[in-house]
């Protein structure tokens, strides 16, 4: 690990104008990812301005229609939330089965959707979901968000600050975990919400991305059955030691077919 600056400040403004110094500054949540390529010097940041003691960045608010999660919050408090457990219970299922229970305390929701790992869990519910990502400058829907592996709409000196998910009718999310990690080999997560139907694969691609011809079956009939013989390209999707593009794109059929089973069923 290179030298580096540590900030650790208590307010979200003075978070905002330490970005706005230093060469190359980056924002510390848990520090699963950051930590980590600091240590294998794939980044040498000057400074590092941790958010732990923000507490605006923490906590989930339930608003009429949607529920607001802090950027800070970590996957264990998500999924010990009664109130995404009561209104969207798929996300807390989702946050309860990633990595393991050290990754779910230090691990956040802003930490997990800034970086865009293409086998993240997160990305996946906010595309589905039709989530509003809460910035220091604007609000970005999920739509217009993750641009690509490791990518994201995120300018070098903004900071997300909350994630807005809107409640959904019923939603359900299904991943095929990598047994080392656990991080999503495949995962579909399936919504209907005031929009419609929404089917949205995190894992197979480079970035995750949403099954238009899924969703309109599930548009006429809300059932893992009318998932049948729906096949995606393996072009252009993901291969590497643990599955080829082809296993994945069968994965996302399977995948797409429990995550239905899971919001009709409620879970
Ligand atoms: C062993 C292991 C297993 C894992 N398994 C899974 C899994 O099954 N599923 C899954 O989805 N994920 C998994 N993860 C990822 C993990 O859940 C974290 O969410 C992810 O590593 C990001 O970590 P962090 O939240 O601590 O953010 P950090 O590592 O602190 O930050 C990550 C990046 O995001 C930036 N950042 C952080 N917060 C913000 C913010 N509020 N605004 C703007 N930029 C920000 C940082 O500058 C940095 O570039 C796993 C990680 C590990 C180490």
């Amino acid at each position: 690990m290179y030298d580096f600056n540590y900030h650790r400040p208590s307010s979200l403004d003075e978070a905002v104008t330490l970005l706005g110094q230093g060469e190359d500054v980056k924002v510390l949540a848990g520090g699963h990812t950051l930590l980590p390529t600091m240590k294998q010097r794939l980044a040498a940041p000057s400074d590092v301005v941790d958010l732990s003691r923000i507490a605006a960045l923490k906590g989930i608010e339930a608003t009429e229609g949607a529920v607001r999660i802090g950027a800070a919050t970590s996957h264990a408090d998500v999924a010990a939330s009664g109130e995404v457990r009561n209104r969207i219970p798929a996300l807390a299922a989702l946050a309860a089965r990633i990595g393991d229970p050290h990754v779910r305390n230090r691990g956040t929701l802003g930490g997990s959707i800034a970086n865009n790992d293409p086998n993240a869990d997160y990305p996946a519910a906010c595309l589905a979901l039709g989530a509003t990502i809460v910035t220091t400058k604007r609000e970005i829907a999920a739509d217009d968000f993750f641009v690509d592996m490791f990518e994201t709409a995120l300018d070098e000196d903004e900071i997300v600050t909350r994630v807005d998910f809107p409640v959904p009718r019923r939603a359900g999310y299904a991943k095929f975990p990598n047994p080392a990690s656990r991080y999503a080999l495949v995962g579909v997560f399936v919504a209907e919400g005031g929009d419609g139907i929404r089917a949205a694969v995190t894992g197979a691609g480079p970035c995750v991305f949403r099954v238009p011809e899924m969703e309109a079956a599930l548009g006429h009939d809300f059932s893992p059955a009318a998932l049948e013989g729906i096949k995606v390209d393996a072009g252009g999707l993901n291969a590497d030691i643990h599955a080829s593009a082809d296993y994945r794109a069968h994965l996302v059929g399977v995948m797409a077919r429990r995550a239905v089973e899971a919001a009709l069923e409620g879970r």
